[in-house]
């Protein structure tokens, strides 16, 4: 790193754009979340954010009612992209500078992703946005998260999730389950928690990367986490 600031790598799903209604965008809940993203930034850390697509399409899910994989990704995809189109706009009315970057080539809307680009962006004090995944079929946004955080060298993977933490099972259905403080990135690994795909895990784990996991929903609990308070869930290398 150029210099001393934080560097972070969040990741927020589609869902988390969409709001109560559960598609598309939810004006009020992106301005909430574009606000506390800004305002990290302004507080002196660099801030990569990965969007995924969810809210949109999913190509596995296209995949299941008998369409191509590859094209329903490719869908997929697109749909990540509409998300940073979205996202970078409502960082820069929060107050914050924004660069949109793509995992696949769109040059008349954003920059291609490179690892130089994206590194001069940050540096320069611009809330990175990442859209388009890897770029490839067959991954997910969170598997593009781990890889760009390795790429640019994040400190921490910041996972931004429906519920407060990394549980030993859905605390939506399961009333038992209970919230790990913290937990290495092999047990979640060897325990199949469900808080990111199993390739997403493995390479953090191969990169050493670790992931703090923490609640959308709840305000104030980004900057917390940015702050270097004890909020959600840590999983370590
Ligand atoms: N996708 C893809 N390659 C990638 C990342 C995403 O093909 O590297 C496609 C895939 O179809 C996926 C969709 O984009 O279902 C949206 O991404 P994701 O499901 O990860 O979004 P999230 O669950 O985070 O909203």
């Amino acid at each position: 790193m150029a210099d001393s600031s934080p560097r972070y790598l969040l990741k927020l799903s589609g869902e988390a754009l969409a709001g109560p209604q559960g598609f598309g965008h939810d004006a009020a809940t992106m301005k909430r979340i574009a606000g506390e993203i800004a305002e990290c930034a302004n507080t002196g850390a660099q801030m990569a954010v990965v969007v995924g697509g969810g809210n949109i399409i999913r190509g596995a899910r296209m995949a299941a009612d008998g369409g191509d994989r590859v094209a329903g990704d490719h869908m997929g995809m697109l749909g990540t992209l509409i998300n940073g189109i979205a996202m970078r706009e409502a960082i820069r009315e929060a107050g914050a500078a924004s660069n949109l970057f793509s995992g696949f080539p769109a040059p008349t809307m954003c920059e291609t992703f490179s690892q130089r680009a994206v590194l001069a962006s940050l540096e320069a004090g611009e809330v990175v946005v990442l859209a388009g995944g890897t770029g490839s079929p067959f991954f997910t946004t969170d598997t593009g998260a781990t890889l760009r955080a390795a790429e640019i060298g994040a400190d921490a993977i910041l996972k931004a999730t429906q519920v407060d933490g990394v549980y030993s099972a859905d605390p939506k259905t399961d009333p038992s389950a209970t919230r790990y403080a913290t937990i290495s990135l092999d047990e979640a690994l060897a325990k199949g928690l469900q808080v990111m795909d199993t390739a997403a895990l493995a390479l953090a784990r191969d990169n050493a990367l670790p992931i703090i996991v923490f609640s959308i929903h709840q305000p104030g609990a980004l900057g917390s986490v940015v702050a270097g308070e004890d909020v959600g869930s840590r999983i370590t290398p």
